[in-house]
């Protein structure tokens, strides 16, 4: 009889340890206290993977992220790196989770297919600064769209990075809730029914490299995508998302490359090299190795 009581405990311990690792995974129940972004504290990004034994990864990882997204390969979009969306409206909350703010979808909020494999939408959450640089080229905001396969746990995020300027319409549905959350001081609203299908259109062209989640515990084999066309929004807005934190920045440092590559995936359509040139950014990869990309456009418009 005893022994039964033992192994019950055991199990239980492991369901309950298993449940932890997933909330921390998700960022659900990361308490503010937990880590942070302030070195002086010794609970900043330096410290982070000596904070608790799940998240040695943060400082022992070779595949960590955000990264600065440089020295990119130039490629033609293949039909399997693309992202396949197809993403439905659901009810969702608004969570200030100390560190950040992010949107939860409750119910089936749609997923995305990339490579043969499908990710289910979790959340959104922003990030202020950027994580991700651009030719060193830090912008003011980034969105992650947390997207995770339900039997793997295998991760995706998409990205969207924004620079000050008109306002970003999908963060003016949250306007509302994210000042009652600023006013009354309270950690969770609900917006209601909320779209998530946001992303852009006219411009598929993409970087895409394998990391990590960018807090603990830093979990590795993240597929990421980072939306080349940057996007705006207003002051007003990004100061909302940053008053709901009390003022708290809250970007990673940038982790080392190491072997990874990072690819810049375009589409097969000659009115590309628009979108690349009439975009504030200059794409340098294209003066870099102009011959290898014009080879690779001649080659895929002839096939
Ligand atoms: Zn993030």
């Amino acid at each position: 009889m005893k022994s039964i009581f033992i192994v019950g405990h055991v199990i239980l311990v492991v369901i309950l340890h298993a449940q932890i690792n997933q909330a921390q995974e998700l960022g659900r129940f990361s308490a503010e206290t937990e880590y942070n972004y302030d070195e002086s504290s010794g609970r900043g990004p330096s410290q982070w993977g000596y904070l608790n034994p799940n998240w040695t990864l943060c400082n022992k990882g070779k595949m960590q992220s955000p990264v600065d997204l440089t020295n990119v390969r130039v490629e033609i979009v293949p039909d399997w790196e693309q992202v396949y969306a197809q993403h439905q409206p659901s009810f969702t909350t608004l969570v200030n989770r100390g560190h950040d703010i992010a949107l939860e979808w409750i119910g089936d909020a749609g997923s995305i297919e990339i490579n043969g494999m499908e990710y289910q939408l979790r959340q959104y959450h922003w990030h202020v600064p950027s994580e991700h640089t651009v030719y060193g080229v830090r912008y003011e905001l980034e969105r992650h769209a947390v997207h995770v396969n339900e039997e793997t746990n295998n991760i995706a995020v998409l990205s969207v990075l924004y620079r000050i300027g008109r306002k970003d319409p999908f963060l003016k549905q949250l306007t509302r809730y994210l000042k009652a959350m600023v006013e009354l001081n309270i950690n969770e609203t609900s917006p209601g029914m909320i779209d998530p299908n946001d992303f852009a259109r006219d411009d598929d062209s993409f970087y895409r490299y394998t990391g990590s989640l960018t807090t603990p515990p830093c979990s590795e084999g993240v597929t990421w995508t980072i939306q080349n066309k940057i996007r705006t929004v207003s002051g007003r807005q990004l100061d909302l998302l940053l008053d709901a934190v009390h003022g708290k920045e809250n970007a990673r440092p940038l982790q080392p490359i190491n072997r990874r590559r990072i690819y810049l995936y375009i589409p097969c359509f000659w009115a590309d090299w628009t979108s690349i040139f009439s975009s504030k950014k200059m794409d340098w990869s294209i003066i870099f190795t102009p011959l290898e990309y014009l080879q690779r456009k001649l080659f895929s418009a002839a096939g």
